[in-house]
């Protein structure tokens, strides 16, 4: 499981220019993608061998209690709360704050992982710079430049110290599946109708603190776990309130799956929302299928808009299978079951070096890459790089000057050759020297 980070702070000290350093090479992979929007607050990191979430709460004005910077507080405290780490960041130029100690506070009720930031350090002493913030009693801050990313290595070295590296794939022979989407579209209705009534083998993962709870349900002879996020659980105990949505949960779940069913509401419209959850599972890697649920309650009138408006809004998810179902009476799910064993095997395919190399071959054949100034890039073999979702390494030369277009045509052209239905696929370039 990846670790949340969560970056928690007054507003100006930084925050939004660490969560750019910590996710930029991850964001520069999928910029072209048009679900995400580009101020976005959660996305991928990775320093050395450990991947990780990264959260960025905006501001906190933990002096409000009503109003949007109330709101914003509950939001922050919430995602502390789900987060595996927190970074406090606190402003070394403009010093202590009398709003930082009141934040330190709170955090430290929390009783959560914790590491004190002070950023904008760069070209500061580092003795002097972190004296004053030793007061908030957090432990030994961290001096950093978020903005030059001085520090900024060590800080999330020491940060996630305690998680594991990366784990090598283990061997599954089954899809693990988040079943996500914004609250009340029918997710928990979705999965009691998959598990039915003796949804029994649930188990917290041990060994983590993490909320999650993966259920296993055989279906035809096939076997599946699903990655229950806690607002689906809770429903099913009478004694807790329904959980509000969690974003944190959602991304979290997504994470630990193989493939990522998305459940819309027929009757509302598309939101914002949807096409987030949308991008985060493109960007995270995972295979898809959606379920566009209460398909039973619209009439045909309707219909014919939701099909639009869902061209329109999630074209981008061009190679997910969508499906028209019913959660409550259960028409459809056993179709929607078949796309999501079709896109776990695409998404964990064997794609043979010399099928790839031929395929890649004879699209270039087809349709050479264009020439860029003095270059003109030669793709010469290609090989598989990894699994959920398959990476296509492709070696030759000058490929640096690889047209995203022609990216997008190679994609294509492999997604044909090797069916690959319901999961994104990586083609990356190697030059050679
Ligand atoms: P946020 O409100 O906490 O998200 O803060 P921002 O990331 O928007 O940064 C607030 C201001 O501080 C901006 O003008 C940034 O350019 C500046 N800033 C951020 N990080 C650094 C840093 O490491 N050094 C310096 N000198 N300025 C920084
Ligand atoms: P969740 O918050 O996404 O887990 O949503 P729920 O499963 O709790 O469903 C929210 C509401 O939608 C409940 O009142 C359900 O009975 C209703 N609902 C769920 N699926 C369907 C469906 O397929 N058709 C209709 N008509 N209602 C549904």
């Amino acid at each position: 499981m990846k670790p949340t980070l969560v970056l928690v702070g007054r507003p100006n000290v930084g925050k939004s220019t660490l969560f750019n350093r910590l996710t930029k090479s991850r964001a520069a992979l999928v910029h072209d993608l048009p679900g995400l929007t580009r101020d976005r607050h959660y996305g991928h990191g990775r320093v050395g061998d450990k991947p990780f979430l990264v959260v960025d709460t905006g501001g906190f004005e933990p002096v409000a209690d009503t109003g949007i910077l109330a709101e914003m507080a509950k939001q922050t405290l919430q995602a502390v709360d789900e987060g595996d780490v927190i970074i406090f960041l606190v402003d070394g130029r403009t010093g202590l704050a009398p709003q930082d100690k009141i934040i330190a506070e709170r955090l430290r009720r929390t009783g959560r992982p914790l590491f004190l930031a002070v950023n904008k350090a760069e070209g500061m002493a580092r003795d002097s710079v972190v004296a004053e913030f030793h007061e908030l009693g957090l432990g030994e801050p961290v001096a950093i430049s978020g903005a030059h990313g001085e520090g900024v290595r060590e800080l999330i070295e020491l940060a996630l110290a305690p998680f594991p590296a990366e784990p090598e794939e283990a061997a599954e022979d089954h899809p693990k599946i988040a079943i996500v989407g914004r609250p009340n579209v029918g997710k928990s209705t979705l999965v009691n109708t998959l598990v039915g009534e003796e949804r029994v083998i649930a188990f917290d993962e041990p060994g983590t603190t993490r909320d999650s709870i993966f259920v296993d349900f055989e279906r035809n002879g096939r076997k599946y776990t699903l990655i229950d996020t806690a607002g689906v659980r809770r429903k099913g105990r009478v004694t807790e309130a329904v959980e509000k949505f969690s974003v944190i949960k959602t991304l979290q779940a997504i994470e630990d799956a193989n493939v990522a069913v998305l459940v819309l509401d027929a009757q509302q419209d598309v939101a914002d929302q949807d096409a987030h959850i949308a991008g985060f599972i493109q960007e995270a890697g995972r295979a898809l299928v959606v379920a566009v649920n209460k398909w039973d309650a619209v009439d045909s009138y309707r219909r014919e808009q939701v099909k639009r408006e869902i061209a329109l809004k999630l074209g981008f998810l061009d190679y997910a299978k969508f499906h028209f179902i019913s959660a409550l009476h259960g028409s459809g799910v056993g179709d929607l079951l078949k796309s999501v064993n079709e896109a776990y095997a695409a998404a964990m395919a064997k794609l043979p070096t010399p099928k790839l190399t031929r395929v890649l071959q004879e699209a270039v054949a087809k349709h050479a890459p264009a020439k860029t100034g003095l270059f003109r890039p030669k793709p010469r073999y290609a090989h598989q790089g990894g699994s959920n979702p398959p990476i296509i390494v492709i070696h030759g030369n000058a490929l640096e000057h690889m047209a995203d277009s022609y990216r997008r045509y190679l994609e294509n052209t492999f997604r044909e050759a090797f069916k690959l239905q319901g999961t994104p696929l990586r083609v990356e370039f190697k030059a050679n020297v």
